[in-house]
């Protein structure tokens, strides 16, 4: 019998059939540097039918697929983390070459893609029509459109449009057995009965491979406004964000929140970025307003004028910069996206991506931060996020002059009291980005008995043999 090897070059040829180790390398370790993979080999296809292939290949084996899109993913979801005996049985399923954007429909709003493709170059496919792809993230020019939709990611513009999910009409998935499931109908209504393409929405590699899409579009904002606001403290947040919700209404496309320390990270690091803002200030939220056509950001101006004197009267916020053109967007915006780079560059720090209802999102920071510090005299809260969406990056770090390594020595201690927290105030502990091989433990000891149980049926009803990103979500 050939191996898996010439079976899957003679599929793909050995040009997208990638053993060399330096080539492997980057493939091989999280994003975040932590979690180290190893792999017989990677595979590059670029149609459906050669995923099914692959698959059909992998099952003739036993061989181990871990599908990977862009690598940006903050779980280790993408990394195949295997015992030493699985390693020559382990491939690697890049999508990155599953390129093409095929189809945009003005009339039903909707764009079908491969799923390797850029979520960046999803969007600007879409201005060219005058259409939105709304997903943002920074990573985006990276991260793919099955990345997105295999961790259900959010961004920035959640509070306006919804997550991954709600932006997808179809999928199409090749299942471990290789058979293509096709759910490509692109219906705003279909209730004919479960929902399947939500089940793989969010399932990080674990269900089946996601090969193409049906992605919703909305109409192009003909401008924005952003506003980059200062607060003296967190309680302040909750007022700040009723008075944009009942002036702004549906114009509101982004409120995101950030600390000082994150903040004055950045200044650290790029202290180019930071020239209009005021880094010294405990809090900052950066405002985006986006308007469907010029007009009604006419009408709106006066009303923000006067919104914003009304804030700085009552003491709400104590300063705030309004952008005048869009190059000024792009420059506060920057400002916010810089951060978790500026985190890296300064030694990083203990991550949590948590929510709670965003009206117990202050308290929550506050009851936490309290009893962090009680127990660790060293630690700094470097805390960011999507306040919109109640969804926090809330992040140890040590104080100035401390060795940064200290707080990860106590990661399980500093975890142990912040998702203790988390379940108090009926929060989650993976609010965007998923579970992957990070949080997997944390989700068994967190997840009532019934849900895992189910979630875990559910995996053997798609991957009984265990193929498909095994180590990922949940344990057989
Ligand atoms: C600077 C930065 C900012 C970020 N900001 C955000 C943010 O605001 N919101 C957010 O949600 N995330 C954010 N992320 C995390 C990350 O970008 C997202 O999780 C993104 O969805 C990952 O896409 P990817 O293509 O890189 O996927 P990968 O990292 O390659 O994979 C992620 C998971 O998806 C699976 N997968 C990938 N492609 C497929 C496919 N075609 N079929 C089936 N499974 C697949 C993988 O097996 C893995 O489980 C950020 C990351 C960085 C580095």
């Amino acid at each position: 019998m050939a191996s898996l090897l010439s079976d899957l070059q003679a599929c793909l040829g050995s040009d997208r059939v990638l053993t060399d180790a330096m080539a492997l390398a980057p493939l091989l370790l999280d994003n975040r540097g932590r979690w180290q993979g190893r792999a017989l080999c990677a595979v590059f296809p670029s149609t459906t039918e050669e995923v099914s292939e692959i698959m059909r290949i992998a099952c003739r084996h036993n061989a181990l697929v871990f599908a990977q899109g862009g690598n940006t993913g903050n779980a280790a979801a993408a990394t195949p983390v295997v015992n030493d005996t699985d390693v020559s049985r382990t491939v690697l399923l890049s999508t990155t070459r599953l390129r093409r954007i095929e189809k945009i429909d003005t009339v039903n709003d909707s764009v079908v893609v491969q799923t390797g493709v850029p979520v960046a170059a999803v969007r600007e496919t879409a201005a060219l029509q005058k259409r939105l792809f709304a997903l943002s993230l920074a990573s985006d020019g990276t991260a793919t459109v099955g990345g997105v939709l295999a961790t259900n990611a959010g961004g920035v513009h959640v509070l306006r449009y919804g997550n991954a999910r709600d932006l997808c009409l179809g999928l199409e998935v090749v299942l471990c057995d290789g058979r293509v499931l096709d759910l490509m109908r692109g219906l705003r209504k279909d209730n004919t009965g479960y929902d399947l393409k939500s089940l793989f929405i969010g399932s990080e590699g674990t269900l089946g491979i996601i090969t193409k899409a049906v992605l919703k579009l909305h109409p192009l904002p003909a401008s924005r406004k952003v506003l980059w606001l200062s607060l003296d403290s967190l309680r302040k947040i909750e007022p700040l964000f009723c008075a944009f919700q009942k002036q702004a209404g549906h114009a509101l496309s982004a409120f995101e929140i950030v600390h000082q320390t994150p903040l004055q990270r950045v200044a650290q690091v790029f202290p180019e970025k930071v020239k209009t803002i005021d880094t010294h200030s405990p809090w900052s939220v950066l405002v985006e307003l986006s308007y469907s056509d010029t007009q009604d950001e006419t009408q709106s101006a006066d009303l923000l004028e006067s919104l914003l004197e009304g804030l700085l009267e009552q003491g709400i916020i104590t300063d705030a910069v309004l952008s005048q053109s869009e190059i000024q967007c792009e420059a506060l915006w920057a400002v916010r996206e810089a951060v978790p780079e500026a985190h890296k560059k300064t030694g990083g720090n203990v991550k949590h991506d948590i929510s709670v209802p965003r009206s117990r999102l202050a308290e929550f920071v506050e009851q936490t931060n309290a009893a962090l510090a009680k127990r660790f005299s060293w630690i700094e809260p470097s805390v960011f996020g999507h306040f919109g969406d109640g969804n926090l990056h809330y992040n140890m770090g040590v104080v100035p002059g401390q060795d940064p390594r200290l707080c990860f020595a106590f990661e399980k201690e500093i975890n142990a009291i912040v998702y203790e927290h988390v379940a108090r105030f009926n929060g989650s502990v993976a609010a965007e980005h998923g579970i992957g091989r990070m949080k997997r433990d944390l989700i068994e000891q967190t997840k009532p008995a019934d849900e895992l149980q189910l979630m875990r049926k559910l995996k053997r009803i798609f991957d009984p043999d265990n193929r498909l990103n095994p180590g990922a979500v949940v344990s057989p």
